[in-house]
């Protein structure tokens, strides 16, 4: 078995799903789980639905037209089935007017459910999109098996649920028949949406597809997870920021994971936990060029090559804490980490000077002025909002001496606020000015990747 997961921009268009199609044809003897994204902007307007309000009305219409037209466009061939799949897709939205304008304050629960039709949304047009091209494919929903607690908006994975339902779910769709009354060559299935154990929708949090894709790969024990973005793999830095980047053709998990964590877009943070446990192979790679350049995770024992990369984060809050009274280091940091911890703020890079310490979060914290509140109690707190991070990420000890030397010496121009090697010894991070994040993201990429000679 194999797990292809196709995101936003790759099931968002006509085109874009022709060429999905075709990608599933060709591995069609690895009987595929298909795992999809929301059509490409559609999350963000169910976010937006979930706050109720004014606006809703533009946000259903805007649902209504780019869905009906797609599947117009894509399952016109087959008229019986495109007014199905309108008749489905048109229940969901329906169902997301309903409760938008149920109550003036949403519950968490029903903005989850919300949300989650836009996942809902896209899996029945990919069925159909199949079918209707001589794909037989059954559709089945992933909240019967990916089981999470917590947060209903950022929920937790119950792994032991998920590795005992997923396969049942799974293998008796394909043992089944599809609603054509075929038996199913690929199975179809939503990324990002989950739901409690006794059944209540929830979410894995932005970006959480990629994710879903590897549980249920390790779920099924498959012979690989196939990511497919709009990107040619995993590349040395964001093409959309630095022009002269390279494809990283095989990378670790761990590598991997720190450069999602220090903001590169490809993939979401955690995606290759539950890949790693069993050494499933991850691949990324970009359905508008499905034969074109293409990344391969691994266990670290398989990559042999060092790894360079740099990424950034533009959207970060450099918070400086200083003691209202003196107080020691020690006994200042322990207070403000306790509230960092019991307000779940995740910090990224800290540094302290003094009784002084600064730390890197992300702006959309969402308990963040509650923390800073708590902590007023006995200090003083400057937030900095005008700062990018940048993060060289390189696979040893050994890199990381170069990393130190070369990160600093084309930034001599650039003042650098707040540096930070990183715990685990493959990535350092500086804070700079964010209108100088552009510059010194090519700059840093030109002499770390481009010019192999000065390291
Ligand atoms: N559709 C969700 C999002 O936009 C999940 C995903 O695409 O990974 O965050
Ligand atoms: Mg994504």
């Amino acid at each position: 078995m194999i797990v292809l997961k196709f995101g936003g921009t790759s099931v968002g268009s006509a085109p874009a799903q022709r060429n999905v199609i075709e990608i599933v044809r060709t591995r069609l003897n690895k009987k595929p789980v298909v795992v999809v994204s929301a059509l490409s902007g559609v999350t963000d307007m169910l976010y937006k639905a979930a706050q109720g309000g004014e606006g809703l009305q533009d946000v259903i219409k805007d649902l209504k037209d780019r869905h009906f037209s797609l599947i117009r466009e894509l399952i016109q061939q087959d008229r019986r089935l495109c007014i199905q799949t309108q008749k489905d897709v048109e229940t969901f939205i329906d169902f997301v007017e309903k409760t938008a304008s149920s109550a003036t304050e949403l519950s968490d629960r029903d903005k989850a459910a919300i949300i989650s039709t836009g996942e809902l949304m896209s899996s029945v047009i990919v069925r159909a999109a199949l079918c209707c091209n001589g794909i037989p494919a059954a559709r089945i929903d992933a909240r019967d098996f990916i089981i999470a607690t917590g947060d209903p908006l950022k929920s937790e994975p119950d792994t032991d649920e998920i590795n005992e339902r997923t396969p049942d779910a799974v293998n008796g769709a394909f043992d089944g028949l599809t609603p054509e009354g075929e038996r199913p060559q690929a199975v179809v299935t939503q990324g990002f949406i989950c739901s409690s154990g006794s059944g209540k929708p929830s979410l894995l949090g932005r970006g959480g597809s990629d994710y879903s894709a590897s549980l249920i790969g390790r779920a099924l024990e498959v012979e690989a997870v196939e990511i497919w973005t709009d990107v040619d793999g995993v590349r040395t830095a964001d093409p959309r920021r630095v022009p002269t980047t390279r494809c990283l053709k095989r990378i670790s998990y761990e590598e991997a994971a720190e450069m999602a964590h220090f903001g590169a877009k490809v993939l979401h943070p955690l995606t290759l936990e539950p890949a790693k446990t069993i050494d499933i192979p991850v691949y990324v790679l970009n359905t508008k060029n499905p034969d074109g350049e293409c990344t391969v995770i691994l266990n670290k024992d398989k990559v042999t090559e060092p790894v360079k990369s740099v990424s950034y984060k533009n959207n970060i809050l450099v918070i400086t804490l200083s003691p209202r009274q003196s107080m020691n280091t020690a006994g200042f940091i322990k207070r403000i980490f306790d509230i960092f911890s019991e307000y779940r703020i995740a910090v990224d890079l800290i540094s302290t000077n003094n009784a002084r310490v600064s730390i890197t979060t992300d702006s959309c914290q969402k308990n963040l002025d509650k923390a800073l509140e708590a902590a007023g109690e006995f200090a003083f707190a400057c937030i900095d909002e005008g700062k990018a991070q940048i993060s060289a990420i390189g696979s040893n000890a050994i890199i990381m001496n170069s990393i130190l030397k070369m990160t600093f010496k084309p930034l001599r121009d650039s003042k650098i606020y707040m540096i930070s090697p990183g715990a685990s010894s493959v990535n350092i991070s500086f804070v700079v000015d964010r209108e100088k994040m552009d510059e010194t993201l090519r700059e840093t990429h030109k002499y770390l990747i481009e010019n192999e000679s000065c390291n």
